[in-house]
């Protein structure tokens, strides 16, 4: 015993000088540190900021109002804003023409169709599986019981010029390098469009405050943008990408360091973070409460030109999730489809973050919010806002993992 005491007392007299002291505690992770500072009262009341504009519909004045809101609210987290301005002139609608759902009249099914063993086909190359339930956008502004959200949202849209806003976190070390995190602001239906999409927007906005911190740096861009006319056909998104693509990773004046848009390296849209309640049940009828099997949906584009790197894109995210995310694990899907990021897929690598897949759940009428008088702040319970918050801590783990984001 004494001897191999000794042996060890001479072992540790031979050890360098450092190798003696006590070990530092390892660096804080400081994705973790970021991840922290994501709060759900905070995202919550974002989320309700947002709703004071109604179902915010583009082509009124309750939705430049609100991208006023927005943009006022980025200045306030110390994220420089720029805007796009772009047209938005429809064709008129056909006379008798009923917008939305498009199942009208004679051929209406039956509601809720119940699984009979065929092959039906969802948007984006999906499947519908079990019981499915009609979708549609409510047109009826007596649909809305509220008298005063009724009002708010009375104003028809019009044609014409439109805007949408986006701030941006330059990078340190790669400025000219750039991740898109991205959720559309407008909405429809007669309600507050509080899940679709005040959801995805209020997440944006939360990761946009927190990357904006003073002692937050990151190796390349991040760009934060509020999308408007996603509800349209994915408007605003398009006229981002016609009006930006070509100035990528060109330096302007030369010589300034400075990049007015940098080269794209990803997309990532979020669009209804809040609601995974399960398929509609034989009655017809949902699940009141969040499912415990509740995940985030991460979804890339199979057809997409650079779907093998969105895939590799999307299982980045679902790692992050899995690392960070506090209560809802993700899942990886491969049929993105009817949002922001779409329009962006053939160029960069592109996903989207949902509480469902857009194809097989969304579509087959899983969220009875969807587009409806009852998408408001007071429908959802602290479970169904805690599904977004695990989407935003997904992204805000991927996006520092991505941009090389540290504490100064
Ligand atoms: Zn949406």
């Amino acid at each position: 015993m004494k001897r191999i005491l000794l042996g060890l007392a001479v072992a540790f007299a031979t050890l360098p000088l450092s190798a003696q002291q006590p070990a530092a505690p390892p660096a804080p992770d400081p994705i973790r540190t970021l991840v922290g500072r994501l709060d759900l009262e905070k995202y919550k009341a974002t989320i309700k900021g947002l709703t004071a504009f109604g179902d915010r519909r583009q082509g009124t004045t309750r939705n430049s109002k609100a991208v006023d809101w927005i943009e006022a609210q980025l200045k306030s987290y110390g994220c420089p804003t720029e805007r796009v301005k772009y047209e938005f002139n429809p064709e008129p609608p056909a006379a008798g023409a009923g917008r939305g759902g498009g199942q009208g009249g004679a051929q209406k099914p039956p509601d809720p169709i119940i699984a009979s063993g065929e092959v039906r086909s969802g948007p984006g190359g999906s499947r519908y599986r079990g019981i499915t339930r009609r979708t549609g956008v409510n047109n009826d502004p007596n649909a809305q019981p509220d008298e005063k959200l009724r009002e708010l949202n009375r104003e028809p849209t019009k044609p014409g010029a439109r805007e949408q806003v986006y701030c941006t976190k330059v990078g340190t070390t790669r400025p000219d390098e750039m991740y898109i995190v991205g959720a559309h602001m407008d909405g429809h239906g007669w309600g507050e469009a509080a899940n679709d999409n005040g959801s995805g927007t209020a997440l944006v906005m939360e990761l946009a405050r927190i990357f904006s911190m003073p002692d937050v740096q990151t190796e390349r861009t991040i760009r934060f943008a509020l999308w408007n006319n996603e509800e349209t056909g994915l408007n605003g998104a398009r006229a981002y990408v016609d009006q930006r693509a070509a100035l990528q990773g060109k330096e302007n004046p030369p010589g300034s360091g400075r990049y007015p848009e940098p080269k794209w390296l990803g997309m990532i849209q979020h669009d209804m973070m809040m609601w995974d309640h399960g398929m509609p049940r034989p009655d017809g009828t949902w699940n009141p409460e969040q499912r415990p099997e509740a995940d985030v949906n991460i979804e890339f584009q199979s057809t997409a030109k650079l779907a093998d790197e969105a895939m590799k894109l999307a299982f980045l995210f679902r790692h992050a999730n899995e690392k960070y995310a506090t209560d809802y694990p993700a899942a990886v899907g491969s049929h993105m489809t009817n949002t922001d990021s779409t329009p962006f897929m053939d160029i960069v690598p592109a996903i989207s973050l949902r509480e469902n897949e857009r194809g097989m759940h969304t579509g087959a009428g899983w969220n009875p919010t969807w587009h409806q008088p009852i998408d408001v702040f007071a429908t959802f319970s602290d479970k169904d806002f805690r599904l977004g918050l695990n989407a935003a801590q997904t992204t805000l783990a991927g996006v520092s993992q991505l941009t090389g984001a540290r504490m100064k």
